[in-house]
């Protein structure tokens, strides 16, 4: 099979390589689409992220959605083919976290395109068929594929226990901050304040569920936020634009007794909170990795087509064409937003 290579950074290479057989409790899988994601770029750049460093060359790419073509002994809710999505992380199920429901938090994950785990720029993958799900007929392959980014999105949105009709702000309009307004609106909530700096990306906000938006180049979001609540603040305020200012507005947005969520990583380890607001408001201020239990959930809630997450792809690609993809990613922040790889052809 053809499968794209990172050998060091900013060097891909399509290598052949054997197809994998999926072993007991194992599925192969022909990958129809898979999504570039920010940290396939950031590992092409600078071959590492925080503690996770590329010392062999790794196959990148964890967004990704295809078809069965053969199932493993013991495997008895999947058969061939049928048309799946994937989770990308295989944990313990026996530590701590795993054992209490957040499995997210499990050390021994192993998690598809993070060193030293392979991921599915490559035309098959073996995966164990409890991280693979079957999606209706009528989802496709690239909603499917998107399920993946969707998940961080919904998570957020449960680690701001938004409730229907509330009204929840959200910082940055990058893939994942669009991602967090679909799961919003799917979650019912009643205002849906997009903010960002790029004109484009705000436009797309009012695809994906946004009700109001506010461009911090023309606007103040605090005077925004007190219009739009008539002074009374937002019930959640969820950050992903990873940027001290975002986190400053996202403190003061919040209402009274309300909630606050981190998702977007900063540059910096370390930013400062307005820590009186945080008390004399009595603010929740949760954090947000990967998330745990939301696919069942997220292809219930895509189904309903109500939002149609397809529509922040931008730009698609083979799989032969995989250095375009990350290079234009790169060079063009302002023009793309999500981009698809095919490794079996469109
Ligand atoms: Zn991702
Ligand atoms: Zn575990």
């Amino acid at each position: 099979m053809r499968a794209i290579v990172l050998e060091e950074p900013k060097k891909l290479v399509l290598k052949q390589l054997e197809i994998p057989e999926p072993g007991e409790n194992e599925v192969l899988i022909q990958v129809k689409a898979v999504g570039l994601c920010g940290s396939d770029i950031h590992y092409y750049e600078h071959g590492k992220i925080g503690d996770f460093i590329v010392e062999k060359p790794i196959i990148l790419g964890h967004e990704a959605s295809g078809e069965i073509v053969k199932a493993g002994k013991g495997v008895v809710h999947l058969q061939q083919g049928q048309r799946v999505t994937i989770e990308p992380g295989a944990t313990c199920g026996k530590c701590e976290h795993c054992q209490n429901g957040r499995y997210n938090l499990c050390e021994k994950v192993e998690f598809l395109a993070t060193p030293p785990y392979d991921g599915a720029f490559c035309e098959y993958v073996v995966m164990r068929s409890d991280l693979v799900f079957p999606i209706p007929d009528q989802m496709s392959y690239e909603t499917a594929a998107l399920i993946e980014p969707f998940s961080v999105g919904l998570h957020a949105v449960s680690r701001g226990n938004l409730q229907e009709g509330e009204t929840v702000l959200i910082l940055g309009m990058g893939p994942i901050g669009l991602m967090t307004a679909a799961a919003a609106k799917l979650h019912g909530a009643g205002v849906i304040i997009g903010v960002d700096l790029e004109d484009s990306r705000l436009e797309k906000a009012k695809e994906m569920g946004a009700t109001h938006v506010i461009n911090i180049r023309t606007d103040s979001v605090d005077d925004k936020i007190m219009e739009y609540t008539k002074r009374r603040g937002v019930d959640v305020a969820i950050e992903t634009a990873g940027s001290p200012a975002a986190l400053k507005s996202m403190i003061a947005a919040v209402r009274r007794g309300g909630r606050a969520v981190i998702v977007g990583m900063s540059p910096e380890d370390e930013s400062p909170l307005n820590i009186a607001q945080i008390i004399n408001k009595e603010i929740d201020v949760k954090g947000v990795f990967r998330y745990h239990h939301t696919y069942p959930k997220a292809i219930e809630l895509l189904s309903s087509g109500k939002v149609n997450i397809e529509r922040m792809i931008t730009d698609s690609y083979e799989l032969e064409q995989a250095e375009e993809a990350f290079e234009k990613s790169i060079h063009d922040k302002q023009n793309t937003l999500k981009m698809m790889i095919y490794p079996n052809g469109r």
